[in-house]
């Protein structure tokens, strides 16, 4: 893999065509292939340059982030936004009635499962099947 050198930093004479360059001079050069003379193949001119074998390697810039990162950044917001409560006696009678309900489910669950962790989803899952259970029966 070679590169352009917009400045080089050698003086230096092609074996094979015989072009000169001076410092700063754009020149062609590629650390991978020899020429005649056994150094890397360096030559002012292009064609010459790659009829010894040299080539140049394309710059790519590099993309500063692709889509897929930026998306991987940006976590799910998942905010919930409560709504102003409204006055409504039977659905705070309701609502006390769920709440009671999900108090002696807890406790149910307990004694039922004494060896489960409360915080575990299983058992929020039989305590909110007992729960459904005993508001059923209410
Ligand atoms: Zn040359």
């Amino acid at each position: 893999m070679g590169t352009k050198l917009e400045h080089a930093k050698k003086a230096g004479i092609c074996p094979t065509c015989g072009n000169s360059w001076n410092i700063n001079d754009t020149i062609f050069w590629d650390r991978n292939v020899k020429n005649t003379a056994g150094g890397n193949v360096t030559c002012s001119d292009e064609s010459c340059f790659k009829t010894q074998g040299g080539t140049i390697t394309p710059f790519i810039p590099r993309s500063p982030s692709s889509g897929f990162s930026k998306f991987q950044k940006e976590s799910l917001d998942l905010t919930f936004m409560i709504p102003t409560k409204v006055e409504n006696p039977k659905l705070d009678k309701a609502s006390d009635t769920v709440l009671q309900a999900i108090v002696r489910a807890d406790g149910l669950a307990s004694t039922l499962y004494p060896n489960l962790k409360k915080t575990s989803d299983t058992f929020g899952m039989i305590r909110s099947k007992l729960a459904d259970q005993i508001l059923g029966q209410s």
